[in-house]
């Protein structure tokens, strides 16, 4: 499995850590508002990365964590008039809601920032005892860049054009002793939320959280640290400079950056106004959709939305959709088991799973990886028939939703699962009836009904309707 590492800038084969286990940290949101559709893609791309090693046989430890402690959180909740604390809980739920909503299964940890607090304050310590950090007089502590060497490796800058930009920021009787160097920990404001520190009353800076909550729950080194783009600096190469400072070892094998999505061709922004969060979304498509037409780019492209996009993409998924209903129907009347000449054809089907896992193996090309499921789906509408024989159709079945669930896309929906399972009951009801067991064909539909499905006996045969 190939993984392109922007600490590399290449493509590198996946050796993990520890045989047969993945640990993966992803940056999570800061929560002071409902997640916007940009928030959501690396949400579902790295869901989606832990689906596929998860198919693979992989153990995964998957963390990420929820930013609860931040100027925008307190600035939100100046402006309503409730505590820092009421915002970050309410947007977790919100989010937590969102994510469900998109498939995105929850991580093994969210640990959440406020609740890590002693860890970073062990860490700053160790960084000052080791003459990586210095607090100045107000109680602010911060890293010393270049005491860190390796500073700029997964950005690739050169530290000192860095220094270049930064020349004229620093003000006049700052102790910063470096224009380049961040903060670890800093003083609270009035009305803040704040912890006690050796240094003082004050809060931690953003970048020390991801060091403190990656080594507390995955240990000093992990597989895989992933992100969107935008982080990549400073935000990934502070973590870098903190971890390997601290720690002493290597902070992650490989570093995997999303693209940014784009609104319109516009960088999505609030300021531009072309903004949607997810709830936007969910009002007027499938969320389901929205999932598909993030996947069906290749994560490190920028992806663009537009209405015509998600139009292409609603409709991409219903052939599948459609194919996979046809399959269920067929499978309703068909019986009997693999022929031999069925064996070539499940044999030739395979071919498909093969491409899709070659796709996923290139450095996650999920576009790639949906094309190889239309094939899939091509392929089972001209060759499975209502001659085909009830295995051949199963096993097929089966094929396009081990697929498109490592996707996390439901090959039918809820209506359709439903529908199937309602048959499924009726053709038992039908023979129970067939065989005058009456008590039997009684009890399947008092089974029924207690799940809410009426069955009505009509002359064009039974139907069926929610009660
Ligand atoms: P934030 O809450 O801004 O820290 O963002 C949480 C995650 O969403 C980070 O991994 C960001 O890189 C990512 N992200 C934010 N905006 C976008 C966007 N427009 N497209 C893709 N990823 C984004
Ligand atoms: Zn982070």
């Amino acid at each position: 499995m190939k993984i392109y590492n922007t600490l590399t800038k290449q493509k590198e084969e996946f050796v993990p850590i520890r045989e047969g286990k993945v640990s993966m940290y992803v940056c999570g949101p800061t929560v002071y508002n409902y997640i916007h559709i940009g928030n959501a893609r690396p949400m579902i791309m790295f869901d989606t990365v832990r689906r596929y090693f998860e198919y693979k046989g992989y153990d995964v430890n998957y963390v990420s964590n929820f930013t609860d402690v931040d100027d925008k959180i307190i600035k939100k909740a100046n402006e309503e008039g409730v505590s820092a604390e009421e915002i970050s809980k309410r947007y977790i739920e919100e989010t937590k809601k969102d994510m469900e909503a998109l498939h995105v299964r929850p991580a093994s940890v969210h640990p959440l920032a406020t609740q890590e607090i002693d860890g970073m304050i062990q860490m700053i310590e160790t960084l000052i005892d080791k003459g990586f950090a210095y607090p100045v007089s107000d109680g602010t502590v911060y890293f010393a860049v270049r005491k860190f060497g390796e500073y700029g490796k997964l950005s690739h800058k050169d530290i000192d054009d860095l220094e270049g930009g930064h020349r004229n920021i620093n003000v006049a009787g700052d102790e910063k002793r470096d224009p380049l160097d961040f903060v670890l920990w800093k003083p609270k404001k009035d009305g803040e939320p704040y912890w006690e520190s050796p240094w003082c009353q004050g809060r931690p800076g953003w970048h020390i959280e991801c060091s403190v909550m990656s080594k507390r729950y995955l240990g000093d080194t992990i597989d895989i640290h992933a992100g969107g783009e935008d982080l990549i600096f400073p935000h990934h190469e502070n973590e870098i400079a903190q971890s390997e400072a601290a720690n002493g070892a290597e902070f992650a094998h490989y570093w995997m950056h999303n693209g940014f999505l784009n609104i319109d061709n516009k960088k999505m922004s609030k300021s531009l106004g072309n903004f949607f969060t997810v709830r936007d979304i969910q009002e007027k498509y499938d969320l389901q959709v929205l999932r598909f037409f993030m996947l069906s780019a290749h994560y490190r492209s920028p992806l663009n939305f537009s209405a015509e996009l998600m139009a292409s993409a609603k409709s991409g998924l219903e052939r599948i959709r459609t194919a996979g209903d046809r399959l269920l129907e067929l499978k309703e009347q068909a019986s009997g088991q693999l022929t031999e000449e069925e064996q070539n054809l499940l044999q030739g089907a395979a071919e498909y799973i093969k491409k899709f896992e070659a796709a996923m193996e290139d450095d996650f090309n999920t576009a790639d990886a949906v094309s190889a499921i239309f094939e899939l789906v091509k392929y089972a509408n001209t060759h499975v028939t209502d001659q085909s024989s009830k295995e051949l159709v199963e096993k097929i079945y089966q094929m396009m939703q081990n697929l498109m669930n490592i996707l996390g896309v439901d090959l039918t929906t809820e209506e359709d699962d439903l529908d199937a399972h309602v048959q499924e009951m009726i053709a038992k009801r039908q023979q129970a009836r067939k065989d005058k067991d009456f008590a039997l064909a009684d009890q399947i539909r008092d089974q029924l009904l207690a799940e809410g499905i009426q069955l009505l006996d009509t002359r064009e045969g039974v139907k069926w309707k929610k009660v």
